[in-house]
């Protein structure tokens, strides 16, 4: 690979014909036609936050410089950004004038127009300092994961739509990276993260590959057909609601790509559904709320899911103390359950941390948390017990 460095472009070389995407949320050309911002592989602009996009004119401002910018030059004598997209859209919005935000400087609100002439004179000279890369796309590739480090670091399916980008990866973004697609509120009712930062993607593929997202890209990378992709999903998406009313908080997130592989052949009443979600998320003994859900998928066979409340110190204390005392008095194990046995532990005194406590009345059967309730069983004993 070779590298060239240039210090001589400005921002407002680059600014020149710079063309940008609302749709999209993408810088698309710059440097009078030249220069491609937003090559496909790239994440979209996430810069324009009031903040970080702000921030890089009050660099400007101040004379400090931006830190370095990558171009890649392609055989056709294009260049592409490969690092400094954020920072370069950031400026090119703000003298461009077309998507214009504002800055506080001088202790006034200015847009570009707005600015001193030697102030907006200082940003549209600034100089840049930018290496261009010539080389084979796999070298330019790793070098991009490399470099991507810093700043704002790629997230993992951003560097798998880098490493896999082609046809395949420009289609499966449009549908599911774009935060205007129609149907995003509802999967974001599912799907936990920003799609913009292609977690809504990385979801699509995980559930439709397994968890073996990388296979799948490779092998669908040069495909223009994402049907089985956007069918999967979808089918997934349907199938909980088919079955869930409650849209709360506890089923965001949540691997319904296995709970759908577990569970989807499997009938369900969505009233029956609805009553038994309402009685569990109100149940204070539950501490998982986010349990609830394959709980009762499962039908209601893991009880473990949803965090019964446990016994707190002193009840085991109190309880463990009642419990030896009677038991010495006896000449039998203060694990009752040992004592009825007819082994070696059939007089065994446990210490306090050999035990641990039960639910006598089972939470299921309506058993509280409290210590009328509480029983302590030596540790195989209480894990033999489990939650019946
Ligand atoms: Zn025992």
């Amino acid at each position: 690979m070779i590298t060239t460095l240039f210090t001589d472009w400005t921002v407002s070389d680059i600014c020149k014909g710079f063309i940008y995407d609302k749709n999209e949320e993408k810088g698309l050309f710059g440097l009078d036609g030249k220069l491609i911002i937003q090559p496909e592989y790239q994440r979209n602009y996430i810069y324009g936050d009031g903040k970080r996009d702000v921030a890089v004119i009050e660099s400007l401002l101040k004379g400090y410089p931006l830190g370095l910018i990558y171009f890649v030059k392609n055989k056709d004598g294009m260049y592409e950004v490969l690092d400094g997209q954020q920072r370069i859209t950031s400026f090119a919005r703000f003298v461009n004038r077309t998507w214009p935000f504002a800055v506080e400087w001088n202790g006034k609100t200015r847009y570009i127009d707005s600015l001193d002439e030697d102030d907006r004179n200082r940003i549209l000279n600034a100089p840049l300092t930018i290496y261009v890369c010539e080389g084979e796309p796999s070298e330019i590739q790793a070098w991009f994961e490399t470099i991507n480090i810093a700043g704002v670091p790629l997230v993992q399916q951003e560097l798998r739509n880098a490493s896999y980008h082609g046809p395949f990866v420009n289609l499966a973004r449009k549908e599911f990276s774009n935060a205007s697609n129609a149907n995003m509120n509802r999967w974001l009712t599912y799907v936990k993260g920003d799609p913009r930062r292609q977690a809504v993607l990385e979801r699509a593929l995980d559930w439709v590959s397994d968890g073996n997202i990388d296979d799948y890209m490779a092998k669908h990378r040069d495909k223009s057909d994402i049907t089985e992709l956007k069918n999967h999903f979808s089918t997934v998406i349907d199938w909980i609601d088919s079955i869930f009313d409650y849209t709360g908080k506890e089923m965001c997130g949540l691997e319904w790509g296995r709970l759908y592989k577990d569970y989807h052949t499997k009938a369900y009443s969505k009233d029956a559904i609805t009553k038994r979600m309402d009685d569990l998320l109100g149940d204070p003994q539950v501490t998982n709320k986010k349990g609830i859900i394959e709980y009762i998928l499962s039908d209601e066979s893991k009880p473990e899911l949803l965090n019964i409340r446990v016994f707190d110190e002193s009840t085991k204390r109190t309880v463990y103390t009642q419990q030896t005392t009677k038991a010495k008095a006896d000449g039998v194990s203060n694990c009752p359950l040992c004592a009825i046995g007819s082994n070696a532990n059939k007089t065994r005194i446990y210490k306090i941390n050999e035990m641990d406590a039960d639910h006598t009345t089972a939470w299921k059967k309506g058993g509280a948390t409290d210590i009328s309730n509480c029983e302590m069983l030596c540790i195989t004993h209480n894990r033999g017990k489990g939650n019946k």
